[in-house]
């Protein structure tokens, strides 16, 4: 599932190509996304020039002139890709826009729990947007402010509280899972059990794991790549999330795996005691 990495590399990867180009036609197929779509609310788009495009947490949007566009969210198997028209369409191809110079913007969901959703302009478009919080790779010092409030407050658990986009809008199940390890902080351990300064650490380590997840392009496991059609190297670079039964980076300790929530969670046992909530920052 793209998180926010994976969707700000996919938005970094289109922008060039789309910028200055005009949308010259729009097709749907007939299967139903997460919401349903048709051609008819494309249409007011052909014609016009994309001048924008932005993200915030897991949503993608593409600015037009004169401010209508469309937000897209990825879902489980969502793919965003340009491509030449002449290139061969991947199965689960579902929204296409033309482009001008003989290219498409297309939208590829198997598992079809992902949309593409007009709007006219931007009080619409921040309409859709109601309930995401502020994007964890730009937070300000307020926001920062108001998540630590928040996390030390909270009877959840850390793992929980991450994963709330409401919260904080970007981080998914792999990175929750990795900024808990960078901080040294239990998944289970509940907010309201952490200090201030374990808050401040956990948000430090959230947004430079998003960050270090962006340089490398995101994380490919499977369907993941980009909208150019490249995977992400960050697989490589992950500390715990998938490597459950191999040694901790840190202390050599076998990882370990736990549902949490429907979800799988990984964490070192021995880095990530309960008891070290309030443990020093360590690499
Ligand atoms: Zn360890």
């Amino acid at each position: 599932m793209p998180e926010g990495p994976e969707v700000e590399t996919i938005r970094a990867s289109i922008a060039p190509v789309l910028l200055g180009r005009t949308i010259e036609g729009a097709w749907v197929s007939t299967k139903k996304l997460r919401a349903p779509l048709r051609r008819a609310a494309l249409l007011p788009l052909v014609g016009r020039v994309v001048v924008d495009t932005g993200r915030r947490g897991k949503a993608l949007w593409i600015d037009v002139e004169g401010g209508a566009g469309i937000l897209v969210r990825l879902g489980m198997t969502g793919r965003l890709l340009v491509e030449p028209v002449a290139t061969a369409r991947a199965p689960h191809t579902h929204v296409r826009l033309g482009l001008s110079g003989e290219d498409e913007l297309r939208f590829v969901d198997p598992r079809r729990f992902g949309s593409v959703v007009p709007y006219g302009d931007a009080a619409a478009r921040a309409a859709l947007l109601v309930g995401v919080g502020p994007d964890v790779l730009a937070l300000d010092a307020a926001a920062r402010t108001a998540i630590v409030v928040a996390l030390c407050a909270t009877a959840r658990s850390l793992k929980d509280a991450l994963l709330d986009q409401r919260l904080l809008a970007g981080v998914g199940n792999i990175y929750a899972s990795e900024a808990l390890f960078r901080a040294r902080l239990s998944p289970f351990l509940r907010g309201q059990d952490l200090d201030e300064d374990g808050a401040r650490r956990l948000l430090a380590e959230a947004e430079a794991t998003l960050a270090d997840a962006v340089r490398n392009r995101g994380t490919s496991f499977s369907d993941y790549v980009d909208g150019r059609g490249a995977r992400g190297d960050h697989l490589t670079h992950l500390l715990v999330f998938g490597r459950a039964g191999e040694p901790c980076r840190a202390c050599g300790g076998p990882v370990r795996r736990q549902a949490q929530g429907q979800r799988s969670t990984f964490w070192c046992p021995r880095c990530q005691a309960r008891r070290s909530a309030r443990a020093g920052r360590l690499r």
